[in-house]
């Protein structure tokens, strides 16, 4: 999901990376694409205006920061505010102060809800509650069938209406403002510490629903109405979701189906018309396909930028600003990048934290979950007992490491020989790519960079 959408602002944002301070007109090209993925990714007209605006009000207005290249900087503001529709911080359930919490479960026929009443119970037995589940879809044919199936599945026991459950309060069959109450009341009287209430939905939109929502709502006061809305529908979100946040009254959001072809619009357009959180997400149809919605996370996954935010920051904590003027002035000066200068280059990337994390948090990195595991961190402390075994001459003038110099320095380091002539060969390597951006282009992250 979401791959349009983070495919078109990554490459938005490639076009602004190393350039200068933006001017206006660049920030208006920018703002025009991020429009137009954002529409291409289903998100809803209004909610794409508004946050567009946003941005590029935003984007005018900052402070430049000295440590964040314009590219940077927008791709900070368009996170602060995708993490801001979304919903901020992680929302927690709302837990009553005197049990039962009642969760009300709404939305549209097929949205998901009664799946999604089995998974929200499993991830709640989970974390040792003892949740009840109610089963108020009296609509749907199969309904109460299919919750005592995913009830069952959990481990959770099922309040419905029907023959062959017993309970004290059997009278309600057939009305589900009664099943509601008498199941709260059952889970009362059984010290179940969550009641999660499944109502029925409708194909549309249609009054005799809302007001029946509306009646469970009434009924059984919960403190979460969560409503549940399909990834996948798009535009229609936007209506649907006002719908019920006007008719019932919702307090959080769910998003199913985020495993099928979504464009991922409708989170951004329902947490936004409703201006309620994103609390879960289901990804599929088994009863473990069950995240907690983290706004953060699905913000960079929406920019496809890894965790490249976290790389952004601890940049600014870390960078030393005046070994990266030294860096600079060396290139402007077309003086030759030495062994001395991987080092010191190095010992800043380190700051950084563990290359492993560093490569990991890269966007669109080639490198596999797999390679990553693979890396062997110990590799750039043996890196640095090379170079650290080197003359100073060596370092700066590397052409003179002959064959008896490079034994001496594998020996002094506890490597390999065939490690140094590896490890030379990375460095001409190098020193040959650092000519060429020396001449022809800024680095990125570096402040001076020649154009
Ligand atoms: P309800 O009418 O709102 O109670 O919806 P259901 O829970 O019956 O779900 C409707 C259909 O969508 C069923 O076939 C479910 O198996 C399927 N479904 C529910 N959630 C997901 C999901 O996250 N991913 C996928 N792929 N299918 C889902």
């Amino acid at each position: 999901m979401f791959n349009s959408l983070s495919d078109r602002l990554t490459s938005t944002f490639k076009n602004l990376r190393g350039k200068g301070r933006l001017t206006e007109a660049q920030i208006d090209g920018t703002v025009r694409e991020i429009r137009r993925a954002l529409l291409d990714a289903d998100v809803a007209v209004a909610v794409v205006r508004a946050f567009v605006a946003q941005v590029k009000e935003r984007a005018l207005g900052e402070e430049v920061s000295g440590s964040l290249n314009p590219g940077q900087q927008i791709v900070k503001i368009v996170n602060e505010e995708l993490v801001g529709i979304l919903g901020g911080e992680t929302r927690r359930l709302n837990l009553a102060k005197t049990a039962p919490t009642v969760i009300m479960l709404a939305g549209l026929q097929g949205a998901g809800k009664t799946t999604l009443a089995g998974k929200l119970a499993k991830h709640l037995k989970a974390q040792g509650h003892t949740p009840l589940l109610v089963a108020c879809d009296l609509q749907r044919p199969n309904a109460v069938k299919q919750l005592q199936v995913n009830g069952e599945r959990a481990g959770v026991p099922v309040y419905a209406p029907h023959p062959g459950v017993s309970s004290e309060f059997e009278s309600a069959t057939g009305d589900p403002v009664a099943v509601a109450r008498d199941g709260v009341a059952e889970a009362k009287s059984k010290l179940h510490d969550i009641v999660i209430v499944d109502t029925a939905g409708r194909l549309g939109i249609d009054t005799e629903m809302m007001q029946q929502a509306a009646d469970i709502r009434a009924a059984v006061n919960p403190d979460e109405v969560l409503f549940v809305i399909d990834a996948m529908i798009g535009q229609d979100a936007v209506n649907t979701a006002q719908a019920f946040n006007e008719g019932v009254g919702v307090t959080g959001v769910v998003l199913t189906k985020l495993d099928g072809d979504a464009r991922g619009g409708a989170a951004l357009s329902v947490a936004s018309v409703t201006g309620k959180p994103v609390m879960y997400a289901s990804t599929g149809e088994n009863l473990d396909d069950f995240e907690i919605f983290h706004p953060d996370r699905m913000a960079s996954r929406i920019l496809d930028m890894g965790d490249v935010l976290t790389l952004i920051e601890q940049a600014e904590a870390n960078w030393d600003k005046g070994e990266a003027e030294r860096m600079a002035k060396k290139f402007a000066d077309r003086e030759d990048f030495t062994l001395d200068d991987f080092l010191a280059q190095m010992a800043q990337i380190r700051k950084m934290g563990s290359m492993k994390k560093i490569l990991g948090m890269m966007p669109g990195s080639q490198i596999s979950r797999q390679q990553l595991e693979q890396f062997d961190e110990s590799q750039m402390d043996r890196i640095e007992a090379i170079v650290r075994s080197m003359t100073q001459h060596e370092r700066v003038a590397p052409k003179i490491i002959n064959g008896s110099r490079r034994a001496r320095i594998a020996k002094g380091s506890g490597v390999h020989v065939s490690e140094v002539n590896s490890m030379l060969e990375r460095f001409g390597e190098a020193q040959k790519m650092m000519k060429k951006l020396a001449s022809g282009g800024a680095i990125p992250g570096m402040p001076g960079g020649r154009g």
